[in-house]
């Protein structure tokens, strides 16, 4: 028990700094800036800024949120987010070590999990930077899941060849009550999915596979919902040179787009919509079949997974958590755009599944994925009531916050644990 205190106090400083470097993704990465050059600086007179003052969360309060050169107020978002962060990072080590819920990770503790623990604060800080962008701008810049997915492919695998049973905790992907094959058939659909994902890929570089809601032919549209007339190409296009095509997220619900046009009271920003969203999403479908034969194909051809090598067969749980995190979301956005109209979820918030799916494994995934609409529908019924139904956040709700808040909880608690505490178990 004890011993934990002194790596508790590490991981909660370490989480004060991650979210000082946080605050410089949310603030560049959107506007396509270098994330390392220029140091840090006073946004309004370019000071570059002391290391003293560059403290997290205490060097807001040195300064008494101001700048030493030019007296600019400083953003209180600074501090914030720089101590949501190391609550955060806190409050999971907590729940993985001392909780008493995560039976494998105690057992294990740090010195079996170490490497699993790390991933998991990666995907803490995505999913942190993800909200704050997503709430603010309505996009999910893709780099940012795909650091989550990136750490969880490569360092799992590898940890699995010094740390014997990693498996259980790093990529949880199947509870104790389901059958053993449901497993041993996830590692093999993981592997097979992935090599789907690949080729679907390079057909689209290629130009066989066509590029689904390209950019430049989005049409500007204001108040009433109606067509402003002139096409305004590229218009999105400005969004920001750092998100990248995929990123291009609307952010509107398929709920969240109805309640649009009852509301709209003269409108004076536009915002834009693809004239033909069933057509795109048609093409989607072309795309997200390859990954789907792969797995099928993987888990009719690939040996068993007790038969793979150990790094072999966490690879392959890994994949199949990013797969299935991000093929949910993107369903649901081809049935919704096809069932309404109007595009429905952003490749943002299937990006940031497929991030949240490689960290904690399918399972989870799904629990995640069941678990963000109540917490979208909680939110909204609270605004609501409080009467705060401002025209612009209910004209475009972000999902992403949703989905990461939903990760967040599925982390602290496990997947399997809050199913049974709801009584949704067999
Ligand atoms: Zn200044």
């Amino acid at each position: 028990m004890n011993h934990h205190l002194p790596w508790l106090i590490l991981v909660v400083l370490f989480g004060a700094c991650i979210g000082s470097f946080l605050n410089v993704v949310i603030c560049r990465l959107p506007a396509g800036e270098s994330l390392v050059r220029p140091p840090s600086r006073c946004p309004r007179c370019g000071h570059p800024l002391a290391w003293y003052d560059n403290v997290p969360v205490l060097g807001w309060f040195w300064l008494r949120g101001r700048c030493r050169y030019c007296q600019t107020p400083i953003s209180i978002q600074y501090p914030l987010i720089e101590a949501a962060t190391a609550l955060l990072f806190g409050l999971v080590f907590i729940a993985l070590y001392w909780g008493g819920w995560r039976p494998f990770w105690q057992e294990l503790d740090l010195a079996g999990t170490w490497p699993a623990l790390l991933v998991m604060l990666t995907l803490v800080a995505t999913l942190i930077a993800a909200t704050v962008i997503d709430a603010r701008l309505f996009i999910i810049p893709t780099a940012i899941p795909w650091v989550a997915a990136i750490a969880a492919v490569v360092v799992l695998p590898l940890a699995s060849f010094w740390l014997e049973p990693l498996r259980l905790v790093a990529a949880p992907a199947w509870p104790q009550w389901l059958h053993p094959a449901i497993g041993d058939a996830a590692v093999r659909m993981g592997l097979g999915g992935a090599a789907g994902l690949v080729v679907a890929n390079l057909l689209m570089w290629l130009g066989v596979l066509p590029r689904s809601f390209p950019e430049h032919e989005y049409v500007a549209v204001t108040g009433q919902g109606q067509d402003e007339g002139g096409r305004d190409a590229g218009g999105i296009g400005g969004e920001g040179p750092g998100a990248s095509n995929d990123a291009q997220d609307s952010g509107s619900q398929a709920s969240g787009g109805g309640a649009v046009n009852s509301l709209g009271q003269g409108g004076d920003e536009p915002w834009y919509e693809h004239p033909y969203p069933r057509r795109e999403a048609a093409r989607e479908v072309l795309f997200i079949a390859w990954p789907l034969i792969g797995m099928m194909l993987g888990h009719a051809f690939i040996a068993p997974a007790s038969s793979l090598p150990e790094p072999v067969s966490v690879l392959g749980a890994v994949l199949m958590g990013a797969l299935v995190g991000a093929g949910l979301v993107w369903v649901v956005r081809i049935l919704g755009t096809l069932a309404f109209g109007r595009e429905a979820m952003g490749l943002g918030d299937v990006h940031l599944m497929l991030g949240v799916g490689a960290c904690l494994g399918w399972f989870d995934a799904v629990v995640v994925f069941f678990l963000a609409p109540f917490l979208g529908l909680g939110y909204t019924l609270v605004l609501t009531g409080a009467g705060r139904v401002l025209r612009r956040e209910v004209r475009q709700v972000p999902y992403g916050p949703h989905l990461a808040a939903a990760a967040l909880i599925v982390l602290i608690f496990g997947g399997e644990t809050l199913l049974d505490a709801l009584g949704v178990l067999p």
